[in-house]
């Protein structure tokens, strides 16, 4: 894989923070985006604006024409079987948000739902609402000292009142790779559907919904090198039929009259009102981007880095890390002895370099580490050894700073 000619194509990348060259290890936040999707956002509003699906006129078709090819597009790169079980979201919150609504409008008292330790705070707290509104139950699949889920556990939770089973494909603190297929298949045999959020997912690995054989399959366009506010919730055909539209609105609508409204078909039951237009054409462009890539090559890229980064880590005094899964990619979270996860941070960006510091929205992981938070560097396929090399200078430089 070329990184200089993939770098070259984010142009962020050649910004200064505080005079220094920006080292961007904050992707498990938010990616940077790609010239083509930088391009392509700005062709739409320069040449195609319009609204979508119900003009006749030559603007609204094209924007309707380019819409729903990127929703082709993803439905091509997830493998989806169909194009009309992809459907746009603001983001992977919004499609958990959706599902527990929805779907969870089809449970009853009684009924389980099993997360994981892991969560982010995103697929934790739609099913403690939706638990509340319903009076389901929620049971949580516990992680191990390595942040390793404990699978067995898990086949212990599974009953016949399992409804549902949502958990995170890759962990955004740890790292760690979820035995997503086992879940799944664990899940099925007792009749239960499958919820995984791939937020941390499609940048890093080559996901194929039919493969996993999952249910739902959520995630955020600006985790994968597309825009904010727009993302995809994946649902098999049969599944989303059966569930009732979440918002009502234009679009979704069939007929509407003040005695009885019907409802449109997939996907646009699910799409409510005047989508994010660019935001989906954005992401069909990410999307692109993609697939010019080896996925392969680009996890084979990452895992290096994601090695000589802990193996410089490892040489600093004091260093703890937390998430050492034995499958694990991209994301590094840490301590360093007596320093709070804060200074570092301020410290890292006055030297240009950009990581997260807290909780990560994973606050049942901190109490489980009984730590308020930790340092995290994400990668992602741009980043370079020789930003690592910065990074373990700067941390060599503040430690005494601090100390
Ligand atoms: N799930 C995971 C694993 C995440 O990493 C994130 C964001 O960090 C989310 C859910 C929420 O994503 P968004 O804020 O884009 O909806």
């Amino acid at each position: 894989m070329d990184i200089q000619s993939i770098r070259s194509q984010f142009p962020i990348l050649a910004e200064k923070i505080h005079g220094k060259p920006l080292v961007y290890f904050d992707n498990g936040a938010t990616t940077q985006k790609p010239l083509s999707v930088i391009q392509r956002i700005s062709d739409y509003y320069s040449k195609e604006n319009a609204n979508i699906h119900r003009g006749v006129h030559t603007l609204s078709q094209e924007a309707t024409t380019a819409y729903e090819n990127a929703r082709n597009t993803i439905q091509k790169h997830i493998g989806a079987k169909e194009n009309y079980e992809v459907l746009f979201t603001k983001g992977t919150t919004d499609g958990i948000n959706l599902v527990a609504f929805s779907f969870g409008e089809l449970l009853n008292a009684g009924d389980e739902i099993i997360i994981s330790a892991m969560e982010h705070h995103s697929n934790i707290v739609p099913w403690q609402m939706l638990c509340e509104r319903k009076g389901c139950k929620l049971r949580v699949i516990p992680m191990n000292e390595k942040g390793e889920l404990e699978l067995d556990q898990f086949d212990k939770l599974l009953s016949d009142k399992t409804k549902l089973v949502a958990v995170t494909h890759i962990s955004n603190s740890l790292g760690t790779v979820n035995d997503v297929k086992y879940i799944i298949e664990k899940a099925h045999a007792i009749g239960a559907k499958v919820l995984i959020d791939g937020a941390q997912s499609i940048q890093h690995i080559q996901v194929n919904v039919q493969e996993l054989d999952c249910d739902f399959y959520v995630f955020s366009g600006h985790k994968l090198f597309g825009p904010t506010g727009i993302g995809v919730l994946y649902g098999k055909e049969e599944i989303l039929n059966q569930m009732p539209p979440y918002q009502g609105g234009g679009d979704m609508i069939k007929e509407v009259t003040f005695e009885k409204t019907t409802y449109n078909v997939l996907p646009h039951k699910f799409e409510a009102g005047t989508p994010n237009i660019a935001g989906g054409i954005g992401l069909g462009a990410a999307f692109e981007f993609l697939n010019s890539l080896d996925m392969k090559e680009v996890l084979k890229h990452e895992q290096e880095l994601l090695d000589y980064a802990t193996a410089e880590l490892t040489k600093i005094e004091g260093i703890k890390f937390y998430g050492e899964a034995k499958e694990k990619t991209s994301v590094i979270s840490f301590l360093i002895d007596g320093l709070h996860p804060y200074d570092v941070g301020t410290l890292l960006d006055k030297m240009g370099i950009a990581v997260r510091t807290g909780h990560h929205c994973t606050q049942p992981i901190m109490d489980q580490f009984c730590i308020p938070g930790t340092i995290r560097a994400s990668f992602a396929l741009y980043n370079t050894k020789e930003e690592i090399d910065v990074f373990i200078a700067a941390l060599n430089r503040i430690i005494p700073m601090l100390k």
